[in-house]
């Protein structure tokens, strides 16, 4: 596979077909991560990345834009198309490079430096960007955090109380580790009382939104920004959806607000993904989606492990170590060595470092791209449950992983690229 980089540069070449036959060989349940399909990466590996296109379509600043003002405004059409609700028309744009781009970029046109707004804590769950001290939006802006209740769910008491003590300029919902659903009908009401902005930062469950499994943002949210590459399974990259009178100031934050040329091959992609997200099928996959986190979730439960919140709504749970003598980092590894890739999280009323943390979150988007479903899930869930039980048992972890890697195999991804190299 990939016969010209092979030929031009082995060195490059052998660690991309080993982190393929990673992908394959093990199971991916990084609930961020997501297995892309070949035509989007096509696009991506096009010669569209050649192309400078500073500015919108019809209003470059540079020439021979023709053709990548097509593949942009297919891009645009299909994504209002895939997020806009009756009554709540909306403008697009699709060129930020990442989410933490696109949350820059709308922070740029809706607050000035030392503005305050309010977001989700990142040890209960938020993002970086959401106000971090390590990020620019924790260094620009001044951010206050909201938290979990102790049983794991949003404390919108608590918001509403931090909204009307400090009068943000801006509300940001939205999580990278919450397994429940955002009320953001909620959300709205706390915003409009104290006028403030609201924006959701739908990143991780994009997909379940556009696939109509989840409530959508709109017309409750004023802003929305989003990755595309995890539920929504694009490229890597970001996208900014807002109320159509909202959006032209978006488009001046990202270009020339924060970024140079959009990056042209990866927008062609973004078409590519937001078409298959507008397909019947890509509904089935969502609810298959759910169906698979809520199975592993059960299953652990039953198994007798600690749940963020008891359980999951979406396509991520969070497996609470708190009482456990394994931290999530040591689960991390132990998951990791068994061919089951996990991320370390922290947990509310964390204890441990965020190096170590006591949790583990586990997606289902990709495992559920591979075609896994409900009797996979649960089995997954046993084997995790296994490992955890008897982290030292050296034949428990061999049988598992000779199990787990028959069951990908089972499952294969990426046939059409075949074969290229042991790895
Ligand atoms: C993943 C994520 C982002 C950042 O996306 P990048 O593309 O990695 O910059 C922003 N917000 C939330 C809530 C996320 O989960």
């Amino acid at each position: 596979m990939f016969s010209s980089l092979l030929a031009a540069d082995p060195e490059v070449h052998a660690s991309v077909v080993a982190e393929v036959t990673r992908q394959r060989h093990d199971l991916e349940l990084i609930a961020s991560e997501n297995h892309a399909s070949l035509a989007v990466m096509e696009a991506m590996g096009s010669p569209l990345t050649n192309k400078y296109a500073e500015g919108l379509p019809g209003r470059r600043y540079y020439g021979g834009c023709e053709h990548v003002d097509v593949v942009e405004n297919i891009a645009r059409k299909r994504a209002r198309e895939l997020f806009t609700v009756e009554g709540c028309p909306l403008g697009v744009n699709v060129q930020p490079h990442s989410g933490a781009q696109a949350n820059s970029a709308v922070f740029l046109t809706l607050m000035q430096p030392g503005d305050t707004f309010l977001g989700l804590d990142l040890s209960h769950g938020g993002h970086l960007t959401h106000g971090s001290p390590v990020n620019s939006s924790g260094k620009i802006y001044q951010a206050f955090h909201y938290t979990l209740r102790e049983d794991g769910y949003l404390d919108m008491d608590q918001v509403r109380d931090l909204a009307r003590k400090h009068r943000p300029k801006v509300i940001v919902c939205g999580a990278s580790a919450y397994p429940r659903t955002i009320d953001f009908a909620a959300f709205g009401a706390i915003a409009r009382e104290v006028d403030a902005v609201l924006m959701a930062d739908i990143a991780h469950i994009a997909g379940l939104v556009a696939a109509g499994v989840h409530p959508s943002p709109f017309p409750h949210c004023d802003v929305v920004t989003t990755t595309t590459h995890k539920t929504l399974r694009g490229p890597r990259g970001g996208l900014i959806l807002a109320k159509r009178e909202r959006i032209k100031a978006m488009n001046s934050a990202v270009f020339p607000g924060t970024q140079g040329g959009p990056l042209m091959h990866v927008i062609a992609a973004k078409a590519v993904a937001f078409g298959e997200a507008l397909q019947p099928s890509f509904r089935i996959y969502q609810q298959q989606v759910l169906e698979n986190a809520s199975a592993m979730a059960d299953r652990l439960v039953e198994r007798g492990h600690r749940l963020v919140s008891g359980g999951t709504d979406n396509h991520l749970m969070l497996l609470d170590l708190s009482d456990h003598p394994l931290s999530g980092k040591d689960a991390e590894n132990l998951l990791g060595s068994a061919g089951i890739t996990v991320n370390k999280n922290t947990v509310p009323g964390e204890r441990r470092s965020p190096f170590v943390t006591s949790g583990v979150r586990l997606g289902t988007p990709a495992m559920t791209t591979r075609g896994m479903q409900r009797a996979e899930a649960v089995q997954v869930a046993d084997w995790i449950a296994d490992l955890l039980a008897s982290p030292s048992d050296a034949t428990l972890l061999a049988r598992v992983r000779a199990d787990l890697h028959a069951l990908c195999g089972q499952f294969p991804l990426y046939p059409e690229l075949g074969g290229g190299g042991a790895a």
